[in-house]
């Protein structure tokens, strides 16, 4: 069952469905039992990764059936342009304390790995027991980096995409599925 508007509403002509509201849904539901499974018996810590992470985090928490904490950061590193700068800035920091704890970061999107290396970096200099990435999608064409993913939703072309707190110059996020800009 879908929740909420008609979503040809906002959908231009040159946008093309790539990954549907079910697809997105039926995919956490596996990483959320995944995590659940390897996490049994911790209260792991989950790291949503602004602006985009965001809806990925909320929907993918609820398929998680062990107790949890969320915390966010906020990153930049695009503006509002297509291409990584790769100049990384964070524009909210963590609030929570994370040594010791079991985390996993959650992001919408992997593209060139600079975003994932540079959280990985961060991360590791406050000592976590364990320190996990998580990615809705992931563009191995594009990754410049090896960076260490765990849980990964789909690999997806080199193409940019948006909807489902993707992007398209600010706007679109609120697309429930995954679309690419033809
Ligand atoms: P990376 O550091 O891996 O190059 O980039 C990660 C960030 O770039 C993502 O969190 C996301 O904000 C942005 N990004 C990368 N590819 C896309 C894309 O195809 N669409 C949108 N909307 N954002 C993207």
């Amino acid at each position: 069952m879908s929740a909420g508007f008609n979503q040809n509403e906002i959908v231009p002509d040159n946008y093309k469905l790539l990954i549907s509201e079910d697809q997105i849904q039926k995919r956490l539901k596996e990483l959320g039992k995944q995590i659940a499974n390897d996490f049994k018996g911790q209260k792991p810590i989950l790291i949503g990764v602004l602006n985009g992470g965001f809806i990925v985090l909320a929907d993918l928490i609820r398929y998680i059936s062990i107790d949890l904490e969320i915390d966010f950061i906020r990153i930049s590193s695009y503006g509002d342009k297509r291409e990584s700068s790769g100049h990384i800035k964070i524009l909210k920091p963590l609030s929570a304390d994370i040594k010791e704890r079991s985390v996993i970061v959650v992001e919408d999107i992997v593209d060139t790995g600079l975003s994932v290396k540079f959280l990985q970096n961060m991360f590791s200099a406050f000592d976590p027991k364990v320190l996990r990435f998580a990615t809705l999608l992931n563009k191995p064409a594009r990754n410049k980096i090896d960076a260490d993913i765990h849980y990964i939703g789909f690999d997806i072309e080199d193409k940019y995409v948006v909807g489902y707190g993707l992007d398209d110059q600010q706007l679109k996020r609120n697309l429930r599925s995954i679309y690419f800009i033809e």
